[in-house]
């Protein structure tokens, strides 16, 4: 099933939808994306009768939200191709490397990505998103695939200055729009190998980083592992599984976004997000 938070207008309240094709259908659910992960058992019968009898309208006409709109945690690893880290100038991590995004970063799919005051480096970075489904902690790896609700398209989005003003990322990681994700969830059923899909990322056109899942370093599950050995994951925790190479920071010369650049992510199978970067006042 593809689950997507929707609205009529852009400022009219968010709801859940089913989509199918080109329709999309009300799920019939009152409550955020995470309430509905963690009754999924509960509820999930009774959306999949509405997607093949309920009334649709043109997903069209409808503006798409990003589908955990508050997740309760964002977290991202870093350094997680092998060509994105040749690319950085960086050793191939022995350990996982973390950071935060902040649930303000969030972004829905096709919403302009602002460029902040004081923030002239801003750099896309496509990566496969995975949703938590099932909570847990101390979760193992070969167990891992049991918690995960689905997937969708990311771009965390990095102020590469700020990125780098000290030891860690997260400041530069978490600027307002910085974290688009969509356009909608996957369920993982409809996933046949997270580990095998193409990825890509363009701007204004120009094919700028193409992969495949299958050149993660560490696997979604390895990360799920290592990541639910610190904290407890929650339905709805959101998880950036690195980005592949291609990056705006290591072309020759560098190249930064631009207001009115369009950046377009897209995942096989999973379909694509796409923002205009927008100066902010
Ligand atoms: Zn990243």
């Amino acid at each position: 099933m593809k689950l997507a938070t929707y609205s009529d207008t852009p400022d009219s309240p968010a709801r859940i939808g089913i989509v199918a094709d080109d329709t999309l259908i009300d799920a019939g659910f009152d409550g955020a994306m995470p309430e509905l992960i963690a009754r999924w058992d509960e509820v999930k019968d009774s959306l999949a009768g509405r997607s093949v009898s309920g009334a649709g309208k043109p997903l069209s006409s409808v503006h798409l939200h990003a589908p955990v709109k508050r997740p309760g945690k964002i977290w991202a690893i870093g350094l997680n191709y092998a060509d994105h880290i040749a690319e950085s100038k960086m050793d191939t991590p022995t350990r996982q490397i973390w950071f935060t995004k902040a649930q303000t970063s969030i972004n829905g799919p096709y919403d302009p990505i602002l460029l902040a005051r004081n923030a002239p480096y801003v750099d896309y970075e496509v990566e496969l998103v995975a949703i938590i489904g099932k909570g847990g902690k101390y979760i193992p790896a070969d167990k891992a695939h049991e918690h995960v609700f689905g997937y969708c398209v990311g771009n965390d989005v990095t102020e590469r200055m700020w990125q780098h003003a000290g030891p860690q990322w997260s400041l530069g990681k978490s600027f307002d729009t910085h974290a688009p994700i969509g356009p909608w969830i996957t369920t993982a059923d409809e996933v046949a190998d997270p580990h095998a899909l193409d990825i890509s990322c363009s701007v204004n056109g120009d094919m700028r980083q193409t992969s495949n899942t299958r050149h993660l370093v560490f696997s979604i599950w390895q990360q799920i592992e290592h990541l639910s050995a610190a904290m407890t994951l929650e339905p709805g925790d959101v998880i950036f599984t690195g980005t592949p190479g291609g990056v705006g920071a290591a072309m020759e010369p560098r190249q930064f976004l631009k207001p009115g650049d369009v950046v377009r992510c897209a995942i096989q199978g999973l379909g694509s997000i796409e923002g205009t970067m927008q100066q902010e006042a």
